[in-house]
Formats: structure tokens, C-alpha cells, sequence
């Protein structure tokens, strides 16, 4: 498990030690439910938490950053990821849900504020339906102080998943209603029925 690093240690200088945190993996993998007991505990140490996701993500609620155990914690949908710049305000940590649908300009965004002594959370789909780097992750996971893959279970053999398979053949990348349109898979049940170029 991930233990988070002392806090405190920015708190007298905050000009001085701001981070980034990244909490990636497929679908099913619990990167939501981290990223809420991450923030859950700076809430309960009293400190200003902002949370952000995408406007594009809609699925369940317009304000909250809701995982699939129906945890969730209110948050702010914003179009850009500049507008996280403006209203993360004096905010001791921000969380970002769903990272990887935001513009590239995220990566920035991200080293601002961690430079303005921030701590800066973000959890996100590391790779998309075909298994290619999503959106803004990687730049986000170059530049992040700690990096937490997390992993589903694969839903064809029981193995560790790192994939996250399209059951439809839709080709549009954000495909929303995930429980029936995915399945969590392990990279050789992945790559067993994935029919994309990439497949090697
Ligand atoms: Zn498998």
C-alpha cells in the first residue's frame, strides 16, 4: 500500500515542497477508490482538498467522483485542464479523477501547482482500448514524485490485469456505460483476441 509522505513537511515551507502522486491501471482496477482514500484522509486532517474530473465524464453524477462501490466525494467538472489552474485556489491538495481524458496541457497544470506546494493527486487509465499510453498519463507519470499501478483481476483467466478490453467494436475512445462495454484483462488474453495493428 501506498503511504503517503509527510505532509507537514510542506506545511511551513509551502513554496518549497509541493509533489505529484499518479494512481494508474485498467478498468476495475481501484484506481478511484484509492485516489478517494487518499483524499479522505487529508480531509480528515483537516487540509483543503479540491477535486476535479473531466466534464466529459458523466456516467453517474455531474458533481461527484464516484467509484463503482459507490464511494464518492464531491467534485468540480471542468472542460480544460487550465481551469484547474484557476480555481484549485489555496487548496493544500487536488485530485484529479480520470486524468486521462484531459488535454495534454494537464502535464503543466500538474507541475504548477505542484510547484506552488501543492500535493497533487491524479488517477487515471494509464493505457486505452488498444493498449497505446493514454492522453496525458505518461507525461503525467514522467514528471509524478510516486507512481502506483494498480491492477484488476482478468476476467478470462484470473491473472493480474494490466488491460482493459472493448467487448464492442466501436472505435471511439470514450465509451461511456464501462461495466458492460470492457473486461479486465491480463496482457496475453489482451493480446489474444485484440485485433488492432499493434498486436506484434
Ligand atoms: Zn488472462
Amino acid at each position: 500500500m501506498f503511504v503517503e509522505p509527510r505532509i507537514d513537511s510542506f506545511r511551513a515551507d509551502r513554496r518549497s515542497a509541493g509533489w505529484i502522486e499518479v494512481v494508474c491501471g485498467s478498468m476495475f482496477s481501484g484506481k478511484t477508490e484509492e485516489l478517494i482514500r487518499r483524499l479522505n484522509r487529508a480531509l480528515i486532517a483537516k487540509q483543503k482538498v479540491e477535486i476535479f474530473k473531466p466534464a466529459i465524464d458523466t456516467r453517474y453524477h455531474d458533481t461527484d467522483v464516484v467509484s463503482h462501490n459507490e464511494t464518492s466525494i464531491r467534485s468540480t467538472p471542468v472542460q480544460f485542464a487550465n481551469d484547474i489552474l484557476l480555481l484549485s485556489g489555496d487548496s493544500d491538495v487536488v485530485g484529479i479523477d480520470e486524468a486521462q481524458f484531459f488535454d495534454k496541457e494537464l502535464v503543466k497544470v500538474a507541475r504548477i501547482l505542484a510547484n506552488k506546494g501543492k500535493r497533487v493527486i491524479l488517477a487515471g487509465l494509464d493505457m486505452d482500448f488498444q493498449g497505446e499510453p493514454f492522453g496525458p498519463m505518461p507525461g503525467l507519470m514522467g514528471i509524478a514524485e510516486f507512481v502506483t499501478k494498480v491492477h484488476a483481476i482478468c476476467m478470462k483467466c484470473g491473472g493480474v490485469a494490466s488491460y482493459s478490453y472493448r467487448l464492442t467494436t466501436s472505435d471511439k475512445k470514450v465509451l461511456l456505460g464501462e461495466q458492460e462495454a470492457y473486461e479486465a484483462r491480463c496482457r496475453h488474453c489482451f493480446y489474444e483476441d485484440f485485433k488492432g495493428d499493434h498486436a506484434g
